[in-house]
């Protein structure tokens, strides 16, 4: 937005009418000025707050995952406790064999392929 022609005080507290460049368009509008729309900004933002709570998603409980993906389980544990677990603990959890007791040898075998695979 350019602001020819108009003088810092105009710029600041408002000026009538005033045209301007916006986006290679020219606008004729009301200028309230810098000062009340920083403001009104303000005063907007702490109204926001007021009406503003903390609330996890009903549907994902704030793992921002979707049901399907939520359903996913690695052993005793859902895709969703794994994901806030610390490295370390995640870790440690996916290095216990005593974890993954119940994977049949076939699927143990194909995780191993495709770890080979995909790791080249
Ligand atoms: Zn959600």
């Amino acid at each position: 937005m350019r602001f020819r022609g108009l003088s810092k005080k105009a710029i600041l507290y408002g000026e009538g009418r005033v045209t301007f460049r916006w986006k290679n368009r020219e606008i004729t509008r009301e200028w309230i000025g810098v000062v009340r729309i920083a403001h009104d900004m303000f005063i907007d933002e702490k109204n926001l707050h007021d009406f503003m709570v903390e609330k996890s998603c009903d549907s994902c409980n704030g793992h921002r995952l979707n049901p399907r993906s939520l359903a996913v389980r690695v052993g005793d544990k859902s895709i969703a406790d794994i994901i806030d677990m610390p490295i370390e603990k995640s870790y440690k959890y996916f290095s216990k064999k005593s974890n993954f007791e119940f994977l049949t040898d076939t699927t143990k075998t194909n995780c191993k392929t495709n770890l080979k695979r995909d790791r080249g």
